[in-house]
């Protein structure tokens, strides 16, 4: 499928969702865990503002251990948005008498009860991004509103400013799984609001994401379109599936290593 985004569209399209929107939540570990590639450790996670400067993406290396995933529901818990972020405190948008909030958390849950089923870890993000808070994949899971109820679709972005240069990829892949999933229709446009999401946006806020966690924003379907509304309301497995199918497929397994063949005496 073609998508179409110039910069003029999306700059039209400013509109749609009310999205933007914190402390780890439930972070779940798993009997068995998915194995994540073997590295060096360079503890560049969690770094606080006042540390020196991360390092340069090249040298960077992923902090050993079972692969993380972070889910975040957007606008989930939104009044606990910090200082630095007061404007998140009211946002998010409603359509069939629901809130964004509890669609998006909805989804997440389901998600991640499918991704810790396979082994991996899980962290389920509220509105407030820990500080220099890192994971192999960060999805912001969101939901659009428009005043007609015939828009409809779904969409992904990766961050305008992405130090992994992975971001895109998975954007793409997750589109790709998620219409699979779900049956709904890939809405070509993305708004610079999604790409320029707080989250990704560590120069500005504390609260934002490591520059090396691959992160991407999920628009799952407009709440303000029945035809979305049969999906991300009433068939969130559908949406979860989606979603899992395509960090399972970002985040290949490691092959197991060969066992030693017990030599007799
Ligand atoms: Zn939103």
């Amino acid at each position: 499928m073609t998508v179409i985004r110039s910069a003029a569209f999306i700059a039209f399209i400013a509109l749609g969702s009310g999205c933007a929107g914190f402390s780890i939540v439930d972070r779940s570990r798993s009997a068995t865990t998915v194995p994540a590639p073997p590295v060096a450790v360079v503890p560049v996670a969690l770094a606080k503002p006042g540390l020196p400067e991360r390092p340069k993406p090249e040298v960077w290396k992923r902090p050993p251990g079972p692969y993380r995933v972070a889910l975040q529901a957007g606008h989930w818990r939104s009044a606990e948005a910090p200082e630095e972020q007061a404007q998140l405190r009211v946002n998010g948008t409603t359509g069939g008498g629901l809130e964004e909030w509890k669609v998006n958390l909805g989804i997440a849950r389901k998600t991640a009860d499918l991704l810790r089923s396979k082994g991996y870890l899980v962290d389920l993000l509220p509105t407030t991004i820990p500080p220099g808070y890192w994971a192999d994949l960060f999805i912001a899971i969101h939901a659009d509103g428009h005043p007609s109820p015939s828009v409809s679709g779904y969409r992904a972005a990766a961050p305008r400013r992405d130090a992994t240069g992975r971001a895109e990829a998975f954007a793409a892949l997750l589109e790709r799984s998620y219409g699979e999933a779900t049956g709904l229709p890939l809405y070509p446009l993305v708004t610079r609001r999604m790409r320029g999401y707080y989250a990704f946006n560590n120069r500005a806020y504390e609260h934002a994401l490591d520059s090396m966690t691959v992160g991407v924003i999920l628009e799952t379907g407009f709440l303000s379109s029945p035809r979305d509304r049969s999906v991300i309301v009433n068939a969130q497995d559908r949406a979860a599936r989606g979603i899992a199918a395509a960090v399972m497929r970002f985040l290949e397994p490691m092959p197991v290593e060969p066992r030693p063949i017990p030599q007799a005496d």
